[in-house]
C-alpha cells in the first residue's frame, strides 16, 4: 500500500477519497485553488498545496502543477476523482512519466473508450451488444441520412466525442434530419473541437442501466447494476441499485457483457459500462445495448457500496498499489436496495438555475449517508458545480430504502442558498417512481407537478414575522419588548417573490397574535418553546435579513426594509446581468429591439449547464454589452434596457 497519495480534485469526491485513504493508514495531500483555500477537503487532508486561480483551467485542470505538488510532498500516487483530469489520457501519461502511479485505468484503456464510435466498434468485436446504428467514418450528410433511413426513425445523432448530453439530437422524421445534423455538428465542434457524429436507433421508453465493473488489468468483476433513469436533460438526479424489475437472467447477461467490455481493454480500477435498455415490455435480456464506458469512479458509486458493502475507493487504492482483485465474482453479494439523491444549490422555479451562497445552516439526517464537500459556513462558489451533498439511503427492500430517502430529505436543512430539496422530495413521492416504473422521460413528463411550489402557511408566515421582529430567536431575550407592549407592529416580508405584511400584537413577552396572510395565528411560549396555534413552531435559521423556516424543504423569507423598498427590484430593472461567470453562448436581440417581459434575451453557459436570461419587464434594448462567445464575470452587465421614461419619450 502507498504511504501517501495526492487527490487531484475538490468537493465531496476529494473528501470521500481522503476518508478511505485515512482508514487504510495512507497520508493524503489535497490541492486547492484560491477559491477553495478554506474548503472542507483542504481541512481534512494531512497536507494541502495551492495550485492556482479559481477557474478550473488555472488550477484543477493544470496537470503540471498537480504532478509538481505530488513531487514536492512526496506523494506516490494520484487519485483523480471524477470530472477534471480523470478521463484525460495525456495526464495519465504525464503522471507515469513523472514516476508516479495513476489510481485508475491505463492511458490506452481511457483512449479506447474516449470516442463513442471507436468504443462501439471495439465493443461489437468483443461481442457486447451495441445500439443499432451507424458509427462509421463516412461523415457525408447524404450518407448519414441514408444510414438514418436504413435504421428507421426516430434516430439519435450523437457527437462521437460527446459528453454531458451535448451534441445530441433526436430526429423523428427524415425531413428534419439535415437541420438536426447541422446543429449537432455545430454544438459538437464548439464543445469538443470534433464535429464527427454517429447515428443511433432511438430506444423507446429508454432506461439507463449501468454496470459497475472493477478490474486489476487482467481479470475483472462486476458489482451489479445501477438504474439512473431519473434524469433531467440527460443529467442524473436520483440513482438506485439494484434496477427495479431486474431479473437474474437479465442481470447475468448485462454483467457478463460489462465484464467482457472491461476485459477487452485490460481495464484496471473502477469503471462503469452504461447501457440503454428498452423498457417498453419489461426488462428482457435481448433489449439492452452498450452506450459508452466511463473510465473513472462515478458520482453515484455510493449506491453500489451500500448494496455490496464494498468500499470502492479502498479497492481502487489496493489494486493501484499492485494487489489483485480483492474479491472474486461469487464473493460479491447484493443486499437490499439503495438510493442516492443529488442535492444541489439550484433555483428550481427559475429553470434549475445553479445558485451560489454561503450556507449559514447545514444539517443532515442521521437516517442517511451524507457525502458532502461543504460544511455550515462554507460557500457554494460560482466556479464549480453547485453540489451540496449526495444523500444515500439503504434498506432491506426498495420500499423501505425509498421511505428512508424521503425521510432523510425531509430532515435535511439548508439555509443560505436555494436548493433542489423540494424537487427531490416530490420525486420520492411520485407514484410511478414509487412502483419502480421509471424511464428517462419520467421527469420531463411530470415536470409541472414535480416543481410545483408549496405556498407558505399562515403559521410559517407568522413564525417568520416573529423572527424578523426578534420576538422569537436567539438574541438577548426580548430587549425593549415592553416598550411596545400592547402596540401593533408591522413587518414586511417577501416569500417567493411575493410581499406581505404581518401585523404582530404583543399581549405579553410570551403571548402574541400575528396577522399573516388572511389569518390570525396565536403564538405562545411555554417552557421556553413557542407554540403556534397550539403546535410546536418549526425550526428556523436567520442570517441577516434572510429567514429560512425548515418546513416543506425550507421556506425562505426576506425582511423588506420599508425605507429601502426598491433596492432589490433588479429583476424588473434596466440591466440584465450575468448571474454567474460563464460563456455567452447566444444573444437573441439587437439594440433597438422591443422586448416583452419573460422574453429570451441570451444564453449563458456556466456550471456545466445552459441558462436562459430573460427580460424582467417589457422594454426596448438600449445597449448590447456582450456578444456570443464572450467569457463574462458574475454580475457583468450584458444587456441594458432603455429607462422606462426613455421608452415612453420614444413612444
Ligand atoms: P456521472 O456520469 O459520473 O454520474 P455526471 O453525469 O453528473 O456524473 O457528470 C459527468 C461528469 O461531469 C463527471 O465526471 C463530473 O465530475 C463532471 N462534472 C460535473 N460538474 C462539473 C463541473 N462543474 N466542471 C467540470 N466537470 C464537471
Ligand atoms: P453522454 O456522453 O452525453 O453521457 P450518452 O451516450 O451516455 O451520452 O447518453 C446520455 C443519455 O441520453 C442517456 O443516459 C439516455 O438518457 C439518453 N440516450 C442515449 N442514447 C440513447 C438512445 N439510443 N435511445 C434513447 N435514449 C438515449
Ligand atoms: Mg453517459
Amino acid at each position: 500500500m502507498f504511504n501517501k497519495i495526492l487527490i487531484a480534485n475538490r468537493g465531496e469526491i476529494a473528501c470521500r477519497v481522503i476518508e478511505s485513504a485515512r482508514k487504510l493508514g495512507v497520508q493524503t495531500v489535497a490541492v486547492y485553488s484560491d477559491a477553495d483555500a478554506g474548503a472542507k477537503h483542504v481541512a481534512l487532508a494531512d497536507e494541502a498545496v495551492h495550485i492556482g486561480a479559481p477557474a478550473p483551467a488555472d488550477s484543477y485542470l493544470r496537470g503540471d502543477a498537480i504532478i509538481n505538488a505530488a513531487r514536492v510532498t512526496g506523494a506516490q500516487a494520484i487519485h483523480p476523482g471524477y470530472g477534471f483530469l480523470s478521463e484525460n489520457p495525456d495526464f495519465v501519461d504525464a503522471v507515469e512519466a513523472a514516476g508516479l502511479v495513476f489510481i485508475g485505468p491505463s492511458a490506452s484503456a481511457i483512449r479506447a473508450m474516449g470516442l463513442k464510435d471507436a468504443a462501439k466498434k471495439l465493443m461489437e468485436e468483443a461481442g457486447v451488444p451495441v445500439v443499432p446504428g451507424y458509427h462509421g467514418a463516412n461523415q457525408d450528410p447524404e450518407h448519414l441520412s441514408g444510414a438514418a433511413d436504413a435504421i428507421g426513425y426516430p434516430v439519435l445523432i450523437k457527437a462521437v466525442a460527446g459528453g454531458g448530453g451535448k451534441g445530441m439530437r433526436l430526429v423523428t422524421k427524415a425531413s428534419e434530419f439535415a437541420d438536426a445534423l447541422a446543429s449537432a455538428r455545430g454544438e459538437a465542434k464548439t464543445a469538443f473541437g470534433n464535429e464527427a457524429v454517429l447515428i443511433e436507433k432511438y430506444i423507446e421508453k429508454p432506461r439507463h442501466i449501468e454496470l459497475q465493473v472493477f478490474g486489476d488489468g487482467e481479470d475483472a468483476v462486476h458489482l451489479f447494476e445501477r438504474d439512473c433513469s431519473l434524469q433531467r436533460r440527460h443529467q442524473k438526479v436520483i440513482e438506485e441499485a439494484p434496477a427495479p424489475g431486474m431479473t437474474t437472467e437479465m442481470r447475468n447477461a448485462m454483467g457478463e457483457a460489462a465484464v467482457r467490455a472491461a476485459k477487452a481493454i485490460g481495464y484496471k480500477g473502477a469503471g462503469t459500462v452504461e447501457f440503454i435498455v428498452d423498457g417498453s415490455e419489461g426488462l428482457r435480456p435481448d433489449r439492452f445495448w452498450f452506450m459508452e464506458m466511463n473510465t473513472r469512479l462515478q458520482v453515484e458509486h455510493p449506491v453500489t457500496e451500500a448494496i455490496t458493502n464494498v468500499d470502492l475507493v479502498e479497492w481502487q487504492l489496493r489494486v493501484a498499489s499492485g494487489e489483485a482483485l480483492p474479491a472474486a465474482q461469487d464473493q460479491i453479494k447484493l443486499t437490499g436496495h439503495a438510493f442516492e439523491a443529488r442535492l444541489y444549490a439550484e433555483d428550481v422555479p427559475a429553470g434549475f438555475l445553479p445558485s451560489t451562497g454561503t450556507l449559514s445552516h447545514l444539517e443532515f439526517s442521521p437516517m442517511a449517508r451524507n457525502d458532502s464537500g461543504v460544511r455550515a459556513g462554507d460557500t457554494i462558489s460560482p466556479w464549480y458545480d453547485p453540489m451540496i451533498a449526495k444523500i444515500i439511503t439503504h434498506g432491506p427492500t426498495r420500499e423501505i430504502a425509498l421511505a428512508r430517502l424521503a425521510r432523510a430529505l425531509d430532515e435535511t436543512r439548508v439555509a443560505g442558498s436555494v436548493t433542489n430539496l423540494a424537487f427531490l422530495g416530490a420525486l420520492t413521492r411520485h407514484k410511478g417512481f414509487a412502483v419502480g416504473d421509471v424511464d428517462t422521460g419520467l421527469i420531463a413528463r411530470d415536470i409541472d407537478g414535480l416543481t410545483a411550489q408549496a405556498g407558505a402557511t399562515p403559521r410559517q408566515m407568522a413564525l417568520a414575522a416573529l423572527v424578523a421582529t426578534d420576538l422569537v430567536g436567539n438574541r438577548p431575550a426580548m430587549s425593549g419588548f415592553t416598550l411596545w407592549d400592547a402596540l401593533n407592529r408591522t413587518v414586511m416580508l417577501d416569500h417567493a417573490g411575493e410581499r406581505f405584511d404581518a401585523v404582530i400584537r404583543a399581549h405579553s413577552a410570551d403571548y402574541c397574535s400575528v396577522w399573516a396572510g388572511e389569518t390570525e395565528v396565536e403564538a405562545k411560549r411555554i417552557n421556553g418553546s413557542w407554540l403556534l396555534d397550539g403546535e410546536p413552531a418549526p425550526a428556523f435559521s436567520r442570517n441577516g435579513d434572510t429567514i429560512t423556516v425548515f418546513a416543506d424543504a425550507g421556506h425562505i423569507f426576506h425582511v423588506i426594509d420599508p425605507i429601502n423598498q426598491d433596492a432589490g427590484a433588479g429583476a424588473a430593472g434596466n440591466v440584465i446581468e450575468a448571474p454567474m461567470p460563464g460563456l455567452v453562448k447566444a444573444v437573441f436581440v439587437a439594440e433597438g429591439d422591443v422586448v416583452e417581459a419573460g422574453q429570451r434575451l441570451a444564453i449563458l453557459e456556466a456550471m456545466k449547464m445552459e441558462h436562459t436570461l430573460t427580460a424582467g419587464r417589457d422594454g426596448t434594448v438600449a445597449e448590447l454589452l456582450t456578444s456570443a462567445g464572450a467569457q463574462v464575470e458574475a454580475g457583468a452587465a450584458l444587456i441594458r434596457l432603455a429607462d422606462e421614461d426613455e421608452g415612453e419619450e420614444a413612444a
